[in-house]
């Protein structure tokens, strides 16, 4: 890795100009403007590349091996490499478990598992959602047993994306049957290379596996593989889906759409519609107050600050304005909107493509309705 400048000290304007040369110069030879997320082994080379020059974890302070960036200078990379349509890494590690270790993990535990993130050599699946424990999260029931200096797993996770490509995974386990429900749960650190771990892939509705169930019989890990202490999972656990609501709400979806959307309209001859530039204009102005709202919570992150319910306007309000932009795209489109294929082979010009990318956006990370009633009960208290 070579040494970093202190980026915080630049202008944006000479940070935007080097995160643009960066990009452009070290971008790999694999595909840019995916829709879709690309597997480990197509965008391992951009990860690496993001590795080897010290970028894969912009976030993270730089005594453990981030970039340390504020959350301005963070949202310039952000637009920088959705402009030249960089794929998205997996970005599990670096977006969720790493700020969940360097806040609960013990030295002992950041010292073996940074540093792995860091390098690509871990890449790491959430194991959260189980069939019958979504929404209602607390509801886990795959459980692990202390035997002999060991967790012993049973049960099942599911949705876990991009998780065929993984060899670690963080589980959310019950190892207590008998207190509270959130009082007994714990998160653990697990191999997908442990014996008794079995994955079964799942398409997405572009017929892509994008997702798998994961399986564990009798999977044995050490005990120190536990985070934040034993039935202290729950707190970690909402801690990371702070995290992980403020990184879905990033404007970086809806403002490449955009983009496309300008393309389509091109192409359809409406783009000096009048009618059409009105609400064209209107999506770009909620796209920049989208990114005002992101930029206040990634500073509150970056000031240490505990993320609150109130996150859950962030999460509603980019899933719905990414799901806004889709669908003027598939008016826009016409008849090219049923196309099951691009458009001239240009996946840009797809409008379906972007449209079926969009509809998952209201249910992970917490459903629409399940943010709306946070938002009801924690913030308007309004009665449950
Ligand atoms: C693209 C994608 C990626 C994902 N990746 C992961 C991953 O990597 N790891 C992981 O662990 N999980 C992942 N998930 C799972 C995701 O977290 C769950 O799908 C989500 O929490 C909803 O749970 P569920 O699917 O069981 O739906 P359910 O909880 O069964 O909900 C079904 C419907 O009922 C509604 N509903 C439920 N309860 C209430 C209520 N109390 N009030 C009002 N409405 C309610 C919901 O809003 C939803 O519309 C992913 C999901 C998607 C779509």
């Amino acid at each position: 890795m070579t040494d970093l400048p202190d980026f915080n000290a630049m202008t944006d304007a000479d940070f935007r100009a080097l995160a643009r040369d960066f990009v452009e110069t070290n971008y790999p030879d694999i595909p840019r403007y995916t829709l879709g997320r690309l597997h480990w082994d197509e965008v391992k080379p951009w990860y690496l590349v993001l590795s080897e020059h010290g970028w894969i974890c912009p976030t993270w302070p730089r005594e453990h091996g981030g970039m340390g960036l504020t959350a301005g200078k963070h949202l310039i990379l952000i637009e920088e490499f959705e402009r030249y349509g960089a794929a998205r890494v997996n970005d599990i590690g670096p977006v969720m478990l790493g700020p969940l270790l360097l806040k609960y993990g013990t030295e002992a535990q950041k010292a073996e598992f940074l540093p792995k993130i860091l390098s690509g050599e871990h890449v790491w699946a959430q194991g959260y959602s189980e069939p019958g424990a979504g929404s209602d999260l607390a509801a886990v029931r795959c459980e692990a047993v202390l035997e002999g200096g060991d967790w012993v797993i049973n049960g099942q996770k599911t949705w876990c994306t991009l998780g065929m490509d993984a060899n670690w995974i963080f589980i959310l386990a019950r190892t207590d049957k008998t207190v509270k429900k959130q009082a007994g749960i714990s998160f653990l650190l697990v191999p997908m290379d442990a014996p008794g771990v079995t994955t079964r892939n799942i398409e997405n509705l572009e017929r892509e596996a994008e997702f798998c169930e994961v399986f564990f019989d009798d999977v044995r890990v050490p005990a120190d593989h536990i985070v934040g202490g034993v039935n202290e999972g729950w707190t970690a656990a909402k801690a990371l889906l702070g995290h992980e609501r403020v990184f879905i709400g990033a404007p970086r979806l809806s403002a490449a759409a955009m983009t496309r959307l300008k393309r389509i309209a091109l192409r359809a001859g409406v783009w000096h519609d009048p009618v059409f530039r009105d609400r064209y204009v209107a999506l770009q102005c909620d796209v920049a107050d989208l990114g005002d709202l992101f930029e206040t919570y990634v500073d509150k992150l970056r000031g240490g600050q505990t993320i609150g319910a109130d996150v859950a306007m962030l999460k509603i309000f980019q899933s719905e304005l990414y799901q806004r932009i889709s669908e003027l795209m598939m008016e826009v489109a016409g008849e090219e909107a049923g196309l099951a294929q691009a458009p001239e082979g240009d996946r840009q010009l797809h409008a379906a493509a972007t449209w079926l990318s969009a509809r998952p956006t209201t249910i992970f990370g917490g459903s629409t309705e399940i943010m709306r009633n946070m938002l009801a009960k924690a913030i308007l208290e309004l009665p449950s």
